[in-house]
């Protein structure tokens, strides 16, 4: 059993002292409690903790939340927010028709039918009532269309059959703000610097947790603590389609991912599921940041595999493009001219002018004074680079992508401009790989109720999971935008009411 608690130095505590212990004793001192005196324990402040307590507590429920780091948030906190719920008033507002019928099919049927139907059609219930829910407490959506994450309204990342991602005003920091708002109003427990590293078991029924010498106890428990990605060990077990990033892999999860939810739940004999699943987005190798720091490669671009040929939209959904560039054999490139690197903005960690002509130098960045030199260079026959370059400037910049479909893409994202031509040398190949990892789906196997379950199907009593520690639910297709934000908040509503509903009993 892992039993690392935080550095105590890191959230200013004196040298030697266990900062999860003494927050822990605090909690109950504070709160005049002893630690036998909670219904709920919830480990983890994320989206699924925040809301599996803040639901748990506005029903009356006295409830401990059990947070390793200095502050709340997680994943939750660094996330655009989107939440994919079907059937809102926001959709509604907007004329768009939705179902949870039609968000269950549309979930298995790209899933191709590989995850539990009865805890699918759970998530796609629960998720408009639980948006409305975070609305009704304050949460603002604007009935407007968004074409991009981060702006308010409702929105779609692709792969949706219909616009289904809702983006909140304030991004997902203002969810976490509004849940931990709500929980300490109803009088919730809150301790920072705790990292839960064993669960008690008395009588059969999971019945508190520990935190260093300290123990917590409560009529449930529910695990809240998020994935695994900033693991590299776990991530090699349980998501080796990561490894193709090599050293190149770069991490945006928060610090908290850690895997303690494999480590708990083997305690109690949880059974896994989801595993090989996680979401990697497709970058080139220099960029090592999220987004909205490094900015975006050039619109003007082509994704070009070791046959010199195009193999995908170079827009379509994050969703789908790790699986495409695994498709391919051999190495995959960006491709582009001196033109689209000197039109990028500055102003962004990776995507900027100056980088790029900084990995061109070092030579990392293929640079080439024409095509057939680039070739060369990159490994990939002349002949193919020069026809699918010709090709290219023959289409898209005209208006459409005969092959790829890419238009489409541009036109829901907003642009409306053609895209210019690649004409103008130097020329620029830069590596693709699957290179930042955002979230995993390896989780304790739960049932639609949230509840753990054994190997051999049964619930083991007392035990909740939910958000990336819940697995099932989460599958090898990520639904659009939206899917781990709605599962952290849905299944962690799920699992706050009917573990409080079980201590109860
Ligand atoms: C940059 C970024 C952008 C994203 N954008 C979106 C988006 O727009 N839409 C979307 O659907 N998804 C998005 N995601 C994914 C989504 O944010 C996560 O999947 C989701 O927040 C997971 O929620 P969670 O509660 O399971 O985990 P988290 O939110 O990470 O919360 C887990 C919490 O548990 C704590 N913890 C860990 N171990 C312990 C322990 N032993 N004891 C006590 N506490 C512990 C952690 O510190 C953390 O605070 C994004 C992720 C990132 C990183």
């Amino acid at each position: 059993m892992h039993t690392v608690l935080g550095d105590a130095t890191s959230y200013g505590m004196p040298e030697g002292q266990d900062p999860g212990t003494v927050a822990c004793r605090d909690a109950a001192k504070e709160s005049g409690m002893t630690t036998s005196d909670w219904d709920l324990i919830v480990i983890g402040a994320g989206g699924a903790g925040l809301s599996a307590a803040a639901s748990a507590a506005e029903r009356g429920g006295r409830v401990l939340v059990l947070e390793s780091e200095g502050a709340v948030g997680g994943s939750m906190s660094l996330a655009a927010g989107m939440f994919t719920a079907a059937g809102t008033r926001v959709q509604e507002a907007l004329g768009v028709q939705d179902s949870a019928d039609r968000f269950y099919q549309h979930y298995m049927d790209l899933n191709q039918w590989r995850l539990q139907p009865g805890l699918v059609r759970s998530i796609c219930e629960a998720a408009a009532p639980t948006l409305h829910w975070l609305m009704d407490l304050g949460l603002e959506i604007p009935a407007q269309r968004s074409t991009n994450a981060h702006m308010p309204g409702l929105g779609h990342a692709g792969v949706e059959d219909v616009w289904r991602g809702h983006t909140p005003v304030g991004e997902g920091y203002a969810v976490v703000e509004l849940l931990e708002r709500t929980l300490r109003t109803h009088g919730a427990e809150l301790a920072l610097g705790s990292r839960v590293d064993g669960l008690l078991i008395d009588e059969g029924r999971v019945q508190g947790v520990t935190v260093g010498g300290e123990e917590a106890r409560a009529g449930a428990v529910v695990v809240a603590s998020g994935g695994f990605a900033q693991d590299r060990a776990l991530v090699d077990r349980y998501f080796p389609a990561a490894r193709a990033a090599g050293e190149d892999l770069f991490v945006v999860a928060g610090a908290g991912s850690r895997g303690d939810h494999l480590r708990l739940g083997e305690q109690v004999g949880a059974d896994l599921a989801g595993e090989g699943w996680g979401l990697l987005l497709v970058t080139a190798y220099f960029q090592q940041h999220h987004h909205w720091d490094s900015g975006f490669p050039p619109p003007s671009r082509i994704h070009v595999n070791a046959a010199g040929r195009r193999f995908m939209d170079e827009d379509v959904s994050y969703a789908v493009s790790a699986g495409l560039l695994a498709d391919q054999q051999g190495p995959c490139w960006m491709v582009f001219d001196e033109a689209a690197r000197l039109r990028l903005p500055d102003g962004f960690l990776d995507w900027t002018p100056a980088r790029v002509q900084e990995e061109a130098d070092t030579g990392r960045t293929l640079r080439a004074d024409d095509l057939p030199a680039l070739a060369g260079a990159m490994g990939v026959p002349a002949e193919a680079l020069r026809r699918t370059v010709e090709r290219w400037n023959q289409t898209l910049p005209h208006g459409t992508d005969p092959e790829f479909q890419r238009h489409l893409t541009l036109e829901a994202k907003g642009v409306v401009d053609p895209l210019p031509p690649m004409v103008s040398p130097p020329f620029y190949a830069a590596r693709l790989v699957p290179g930042e990892l955002v979230c995993t789906h390896t989780g304790l196997r739960i049932d639609p109720s949230a509840r753990v379950l054994d190997a051999v199907g049964d619930v083991i009593p007392g035990l909740y999971a939910a958000g990336e520690a819940g697995g099932g639910v989460l599958g090898n297709r990520y639904v659009g935008g939206g899917n781990a934000i709605a599962n952290a908040l849905t299944m962690g509503r799920i699992a706050g009411l009917t573990a409080l509903e079980s201590a109860r009993d």
